[in-house]
């Protein structure tokens, strides 16, 4: 096939517009060793500089672009800038995780450089984990400068701001928002628009891509740059090393760092070190055949790991063969899967984003995010490595037309390898492995709220996980969910059931070099603020449909614990719903036990949406118990939401407002605004996803 001068042209504009994707993941941040020992202990980052002024001087960068990240996102986002920005504008750019820099010198800035900020918003209006030592230097009254006294202190202070948020939250994007405003009040000069992508509306990516292109219009302006014409510049060199094989000792065949390889795993467990913990036990919750919910015992003791009811534990899953499979053969490298390769940056201040020597395989399986929804972005990267004229056209037409990459990718919910495979079988050998190494995300461990309590059992956390499966109508295609899945091979395993390989997913379930045999995952617990109140007496309304009961079941087993004890417990709501008794009613016979020991302090209200004609969901018997919830809240009561963030959270926030409203004699909007005041003192938790 031929292509004529205008496939070209746009051939190369679309290079331009999206070279930059090639950095998904971590890799232009500070250079550490993240899979070194030392790095474990949290010392890593404080050897390094923690003054960027200084540091960007050192590396000669004029751009940094600092990201507060929680799931990886804008993280993401980040390196896709740094790269974009390099490749079409010349600006030597970096990134920069919030939490490895200080900010008393940002007074110091210099005038001829720019700083992004790139912040996610997390749960109820707050700063991601990495971001929250920023957030309070920058919120100070004021924050206090290395240079003083000045009025306009950050009067030097080029930035660029996205946010990433979710609609469906009460405080949408409220980093950003305030972020914006504090750093004008201080006197920094914003360059294009404060950006926003709401994840709620599914709307992230077109967002990110929509606010982008007038940025950088507005940057070139400002900083007087010069777009060029962008080439594909690896960010890391690949070689494949002859003289180790997967047997060698330093090879990593899918530990996540050091200690782990030399089979010396020791604490402190996090984000960074997973304790490879055994399952104690696992159980099917469900009683129909064609849905799944997991119950799991995770024993954490001897880790050092340790939990408060209500918090979250993090699972870190391993991706099913079938897709590790499906994406090495498409691009090429299933001969060779088992070749042992080492990645090095080519920048000093990219980072790999797994432990090397390793192979493509392991690299696949336990480090990237292969079965995720597909960036149009990289679709277009990919254009310029596909194996055929027709191929490329077509990419090109993917990436370029938003669409119809909706008609073709999207909307059947293809992963990278499925969406490419679609366009041509392959194998895409040309495409380098640096690129999908940069184009697709580092895997992200999944948070699970912790359904057990710590009073009860410390040393064991259980999960209530329901197994994501979603046919896609039309396609014959089922997107099978990751860690859910995953984890549901564990639990066949672990009870010997028949098929060992549900819905045809086979897992590398014993790990890397066989660590995690005899039934084990790898875990980290992250601590929240959904808690019980401390005053047992408190009363408590809880709304947690589906897995959504998971925290509760833990509030409820502490409650029942401590009346045991004798201690006195306050009237203790809740409101759960499933589709019938029958089918999906989660730890049915277990509240039966809890009402022994709680007795009439334990209330519960059952909605079935699928028993009766008219489906019944929690919000009805919130309303219907208006008088109830009120009498409780007037006596102080906790309210609790926990579950589906995207319908049923924001509803239940409304039919409170009503009902306070309705029981005090007072109008919609004064509701609304005692249903605020809640939230801001603590009353009013949420733990919605
Ligand atoms: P994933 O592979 O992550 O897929 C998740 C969804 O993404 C899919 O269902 C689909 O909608 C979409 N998707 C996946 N691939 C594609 C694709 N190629 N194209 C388009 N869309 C795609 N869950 C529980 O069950 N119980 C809990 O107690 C619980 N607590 C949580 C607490 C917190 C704080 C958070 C943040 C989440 C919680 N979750 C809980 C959700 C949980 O973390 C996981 O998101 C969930 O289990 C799905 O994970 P997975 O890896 O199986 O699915």
């Amino acid at each position: 096939a031929q292509v004529d001068t205008l496939d070209i042209v746009v051939l190369v504009l679309l290079l331009l517009g999206s070279v930059a994707y090639f950095t998904k993941g971590t890799y232009w941040a500070v250079p550490k060793d993240p899979y070194a020992t030392s790095a474990l202990n949290g010392t890593a980052s404080k050897k390094g500089s923690r003054n960027i002024v200084e540091k960007m001087e050192e590396l000669g960068k004029n751009c940094v672009i600092f990201y507060g990240s929680q799931t990886g996102t804008a993280e993401d986002y980040a390196s896709r800038l740094a790269k974009e920005g390099h490749a079409r504008f010349g600006l030597n750019t970096m990134t920069a995780d919030l939490e490895e820099y200080d900010y008393e010198n940002l007074d110091t800035f210099p005038e001829d450089k720019v700083a992004f900020f790139v912040m996610a918003t997390y749960g109820e209006g707050e700063p991601t984990d990495n971001a929250v030592e920023f957030w309070e230097f920058i919120n100070g009254d004021p924050p206090s400068f290395s240079e003083g006294e000045e009025d306009k202190p950050l009067k030097n202070l080029k930035y660029v701001t996205f946010g990433l948020g979710n609609n469906t939250y009460e405080h949408y994007n409220l980093m950003v928002r305030n972020l914006d405003k504090q750093l004008t009040k201080l006197g920094a000069q914003r360059i294009g628009t404060a950006g926003e992508g709401d994840d709620g509306a599914g709307t992230m990516e077109e967002d990110f891509l929509g606010w982008k292109e007038p940025m950088w219009a507005a940057l070139t302006e400002a900083m007087g740059l010069e777009e060029r014409e962008a080439v594909y510049e690896p960010v890391f060199s690949v070689e494949e090393r002859e003289d180790l094989s997967p047997d060698s000792d330093t090879v990593y065949l899918g530990e996540p760092n050091k200690n782990h390889l030399e089979n010396t795993q020791k604490g402190p467990y996090n984000a960074h070190n997973p304790f490879i913990a055994p399952i104690a036990e696992s159980r099917e919750l469900f009683t129909v055949k064609d849905r799944n919910c997991l119950h799991m015992e995770i024993d954490i003791s001897g880790s050092g790991l340790t939990y408060t009811t209500g918090d979250h534990i993090a699972v870190w899953p391993t991706n099913a063969g079938l897709e590790v499979d499906r994406l090495l053969k498409v691009f090429g490298l299933y001969e060779k899967r088992d070749r042992v390769i080492n990645l090095k940056a080519i920048d000093p201040t990219a980072k790999v984003p797994f432990p090397t020597p390793t192979t493509y395989d392991a690299a696949v399986r336990y480090h990237m995010e292969i079965c995720a929804p597909v960036s149009r972005q990289f679709i277009a990267t990919l254009a310029a490595f596909a194996p055929t004229e027709e191929a490329k056209k077509e990419m090109v037409r993917l990436g370029s037309d938003a669409d119809y990459f909706k008609e073709k990718v999207s909307s059947h919910m293809l992963n990278i390898a499925q969406a490419v495979a679609a366009v041509h079988p392959g194998p895409w050998s040309a495409v380098p492995f640096s690129c999908l190494v940069e184009g697709i995300n580092k895997i992200q461990p999944r948070y699970y709220s912790i359904s057990s309590s710590s009073l009860v059992q410390p040393n064991k956390v259980s999960i209530t996980a329901v197994v994501e499966s979603i046919r896609i109508p039309g396609a014959g295609h089922v997107v099978k969910g990751v860690t859910t899945n995953y984890l549901l091979a564990l639990k066949q395993k672990q009870n010997g059931d028949p098929d060992p390989s549900p819905h045809g997913l086979t897992y590398a379930i014993t790990g890397p070099r066989n660590k995690y045999d005899g039934i084990h995952v790898p875990v980290h617990v992250r601590h929240s603020n959904f808690k019980l109140p401390s005053n047992s007496s408190k009363p408590i309304i809880m709304v947690g449909p589906g897995t959504g009961v998971a925290p509760f079941r833990g509030f409820v087993q502490e409650r029942a614990e401590q009346a045991k004890k004798g201690e006195e417990v306050g009237t203790t709501v809740l409101f759960y719903g499933c589709r019938r008794p029958t089918e999906d009613w989660l730890y049915k016979d277990e509240w039966e036990e809890y009402k022994k020991a709680l007795g009439d302090k334990l209330i519960i209200f059952n909605a079935f949406s699928r028993e009766t004609k008219q489906k019944v969901y929690v919000q009805h018997l919130i309303q219907q118990n208006g008088k109830l919830v009120n009498e409780l809240l007037q006596q102080k009561a906790n309210f609790y939401v926990c579950g589906d963030a995207a319908h049923m959270a924001r509803e239940v926030n409304d039919i409170l407002a009503q009902i306070i409203a309705a029981e005090r004699g007072i109008d919609e909007q004064k509701g609304e605004q005692v249903v605020k005041s809640m939230r801001s003192s603590g009353a009013y938790q949420e733990d919605v996803w």
